[in-house]
């Protein structure tokens, strides 16, 4: 990727929501997005893409430009800048677009972008430049279930970010940056909110139930 992402200057979408349905799928760190969209991906087909996963893959790619970037960004719970995040995503959209054009094609893709957008510069510059998005699902979690999950997973996960202190952060990041991202889209009447407390197959039923009623099978 170049040090200017192409996806800096584009000002109209890259894909019509005609053709490829977008899903933002937001909620504070550890509210179960993850858990979540893999359940989404088996049940309806949807395409899972986490910001996350995409900045930590670029973070380790032998020749990028960007990983100091990413790895002091994501240590410190604060935001990479968004055309580095933004053309990871539509770099992915278009793999798989393709990959499914190669297959049975026809179908519309569905896909669902787990954690992102994160800001409103971002939300902006996606809906401009990548795709607009069909609606928000947010996962509406307490910071101290979200924190005790965090610090389960962090036993394991390997995660730079999955410690006490980094937590902090990303809880003030979230706080201050990503949820006036949900109420920009909540005052649009596109977001569906899930309470995340119970455990997975609850928070799952409910999911689906609300997604099943705004979606139907237009989507
Ligand atoms: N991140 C970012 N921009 C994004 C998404 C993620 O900069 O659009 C960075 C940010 O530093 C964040 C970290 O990646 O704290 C981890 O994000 P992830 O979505 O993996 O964490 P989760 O919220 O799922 O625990
Ligand atoms: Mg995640």
């Amino acid at each position: 990727m170049p040090a200017v992402p192409p996806v800096a200057s584009k000002t109209s979408p890259t894909f019509s929501p005609n053709d490829v349905t977008v899903l933002f799928v937001l909620g504070g760190p550890g509210a179960g997005k993850g858990t979540q969209c893999a359940r989404l991906v088996e049940d309806f087909g949807f395409t899972h893409l986490s910001a996350g996963d995409l900045l930590r893959a670029e973070q380790t790619r032998e020749g990028s430009e960007f990983g100091a970037l990413i790895r002091d960004c994501i240590k410190d719970g604060s935001i990479v800048p968004m055309e580095v995040t933004v053309q990871l995503l539509e770099n992915a959209m278009k793999d798989t677009i393709a990959a499914v054009r190669g297959g049975s094609g026809g179908a519309k893709a569905r896909f669902l972008i787990d954690g992102f957008p994160r800001k409103m510069d971002q939300a902006f510059k996606f809906e401009e430049a990548v795709c607009p998005a069909r609606l928000v699902l947010f996962f509406d979690c307490p910071e101290d279930e979200m924190e005790r999950r965090l610090l389960e997973r962090g036993k394991t996960s390997g995660r730079s970010d999955d410690n006490a202190d980094s937590i902090r952060k990303r809880f003030r990041t979230f706080v201050e940056t990503s949820m006036p991202v949900v109420d920009h889209y909540e005052k649009e009447g596109r977001v569906i909110k899930v309470d995340a407390t119970p455990a997975p197959d609850a928070v799952y039923r409910d999911t689906q139930a609300k997604l099943t009623k705004v979606l139907g099978d237009n989507f």
